[in-house]
């Protein structure tokens, strides 16, 4: 399995690249910026993008799924349940002062019981809100891999104080869905540095078993 991750934006979101060597198809999950530094990490790799996956509506994990679509061709995936945060992408710029990049079109939802693939490697959907009400997770199972978005960090969870974030709802997706997860998982958040389920199993204190 071909993985880079390369973070976007100012806000240094976790973009990662997913391949297969052998069919030379890929998936790109939250590209929120830097679009030509994805394709030149495609281009070196020779791969041909299938899917644009994000994991939720905020501007800098969707940013430059737009340019990234029209120069690939491929669909853009989010669940629908962030489609109303999707609308305000000039607000969430003005929060951030930074510049919106427009509107963007997606083209199909995702949810639990779906997958997304790039060649054979297949990675599970899990829609996990709280973060936001459409933030989605994606598990390789056969890899032990998760792509949190931003639900799960390395000693941390997602924030839940903006339009759509809910406390209660990212403790029961994390408790009930993510925590489900082997520890050996390796976890590559929306920000920030790698870590593992069992990792944070341990010592995330907002998972910790009092
Ligand atoms: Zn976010």
């Amino acid at each position: 399995m071909i993985h880079e991750i390369l973070p976007v934006c100012t806000l240094r979101c976790n973009c990662s690249i997913i391949g297969d060597e052998t069919t030379q198809e890929a998936m790109v999950i939250d590209p929120g910026d830097d679009i030509e530094e994805v394709q030149e990490l495609i281009a070196q790799h020779n791969l041909q993008v299938k899917q644009i996956v994000i994991t939720h509506a905020h501007i800098d994990h969707v940013g430059g799924a737009m340019k990234l679509r029209a120069a690939t061709g491929a669909p853009i995936l989010l669940n629908q349940n962030d489609y109303a945060l999707l609308k305000m992408l000039d607000e969430q710029a003005a929060w951030l002062g930074m510049r919106s990049p427009g509107k963007v079109e997606i083209d199909r939802s995702v949810t639990t019981g779906e997958t997304v693939s790039a060649g054979s490697h297949a990675a599970q959907i899990l829609h996990t809100p709280g973060h936001t009400e459409g933030s989605i997770c994606l598990y390789f199972a056969p890899e032990k891999k998760l792509l949190a978005g931003d639900t799960l960090f390395a000693g941390s969870i997602g924030r839940t104080d903006l339009p759509g974030g809910n406390m209660k709802k990212i403790l029961s997706s994390l408790h009930e869905t993510v925590m489900a997860l082997p520890d050996e998982t390796v976890v590559v958040p929306g920000h920030g540095e790698l870590t593992t389920i069992g990792e944070e199993r341990e010592t995330n204190p907002f998972l910790v078993k009092r």
